[in-house]
C-alpha cells in the first residue's frame, strides 16, 4: 500500500467538472403518510409528535446527478434530507480549479443549515453524487420546528456532532492513510448508505472525490477487483465481498461508525453482504 503522502499528485480532480446549477424545484408536499419518514434515518428516529410537526412543511424533490444544492458563500435556504439511496457530497473547491470531497451524506443525515440559527453562508459546495429523492424544508421552518420539538433539536445537534467526527476523521485519513484504504472506506460508507451492492459511480467520479488523477484510482480498483472485493463495469461498481473491503480499509471507517452508534443509536445504516 502506498501512503497517501508518497503520491506525487500531478492533477487533482476537478473543479472543471461541469457544474449543474440548482434547479428551481417545485417541491411536492409530502402527503400525510408516514412512509416518507422511513427513507431517512433522522426523520425515522423522530418521535411521532415531531414528525407530525414537520409533515406540513416538508416537500419532496428530485435531485439530479452533479446538481449543486449550494455553493460556497451562498445563503443556505433549505435543509435537505436525502431519501433512500440519494447521496450528496460536501466538496471544497479550490481557486486553482481543483476540488476534494469533505463529507458524504446519505439516508443517515441531512445537508445544510442543521445547527445554524437562520440563514448562514455555506462554506462548501453540496453536490449530488447519486441522484434521487430528498425531503427538504426551509431553514426558517426548520428553526421553528426545532423550537417546538426539542427532540428534533437534540437529534440534529447530535447528528452535527457525528458529521463533524466524519470530517475530522477524514482529515486524518487523507493525511496519513493510503489511497487504497481511503477508497475501501468510501466504498463501505457508500454501500451502507445505498443498502444495495451496485454503486452507480464512475472511476472518474472517485478520482475527483479523492483529489487524485484517475490512473491512481484505476490501479486501486484493479487491485480490489483481483482480490474479489468488487467488480467494475462501466459506470457501476459492484460490491462482491464486503469482508475484503473491511480488511483493506483503515480504522477510520470503524471509528466513525462507532461514534454514530454511540451518539445516535439506530441512525447509522450498516449494509450486509
Ligand atoms: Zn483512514
Amino acid at each position: 500500500m502506498v501512503p497517501a503522502g508518497d503520491i506525487a499528485v500531478p492533477f487533482v480532480g476537478n473543479g472543471a467538472r461541469p457544474l449543474v446549477k440548482p434547479k428551481a424545484h417545485k417541491g411536492d408536499a409530502l402527503p400525510g403518510g408516514r412512509d416518507y419518514f422511513s427513507g431517512n434515518q433522522i426523520l425515522k428516529l423522530l418521535p411521532r409528535t415531531a414528525q407530525d410537526f414537520l409533515s406540513p412543511f416538508l416537500e419532496q424533490v428530485e435531485l439530479g446527478r452533479d446538481e449543486s444544492l449550494f455553493e460556497p458563500g451562498d445563503n443556505v435556504t433549505h435543509a435537505h434530507f436525502p431519501l433512500g439511496p440519494t447521496i450528496v457530497t460536501l466538496i471544497l473547491p479550490m481557486r486553482d480549479g481543483r476540488a476534494v470531497e469533505a463529507a458524504t451524506i446519505g439516508r443517515e443525515g441531512a445537508v445544510g443549515g442543521i445547527v445554524s440559527l437562520g440563514l448562514t453562508p455555506a462554506f462548501t459546495r453540496a453536490s449530488v453524487q447519486i441522484p434521487g429523492k430528498a425531503a427538504r424544508i426551509s431553514i426558517s421552518r426548520l428553526e421553528s420546528a426545532k423550537r417546538a420539538a426539542p427532540k428534533l433539536h437534540d437529534i440534529l445537534t447530535r447528528y452535527a456532532d457525528c458529521l463533524t467526527a466524519q470530517v475530522l476523521q477524514s482529515v486524518g485519513c487523507t493525511a496519513l492513510h493510503s489511497l487504497e484504504a481511503r477508497c475501501a472506506r468510501w466504498l463501505l460508507m457508500t454501500h451502507d448508505r445505498l443498502q444495495q451492492p451496485d454503486l452507480p459511480l464512475t472511476q472518474e467520479a472517485l478520482a475527483e472525490m479523492f483529489g487524485v488523477a484517475r490512473t491512481y484510482v484505476t490501479r486501486i480498483a484493479s487491485g480490489l477487483q483481483e482480490r474479489g472485493a468488487i467488480s467494475y463495469r462501466r459506470g457501476v461498481i459492484r460490491i462482491v465481498r464486503r469482508s475484503v473491503l473491511e480488511e483493506a480499509t483503515c480504522e477510520c471507517y470503524g471509528l466513525v461508525r462507532q461514534h454514530f452508534e454511540r451518539v445516535l443509536p439506530g441512525l447509522y445504516p450498516t449494509a450486509e453482504l
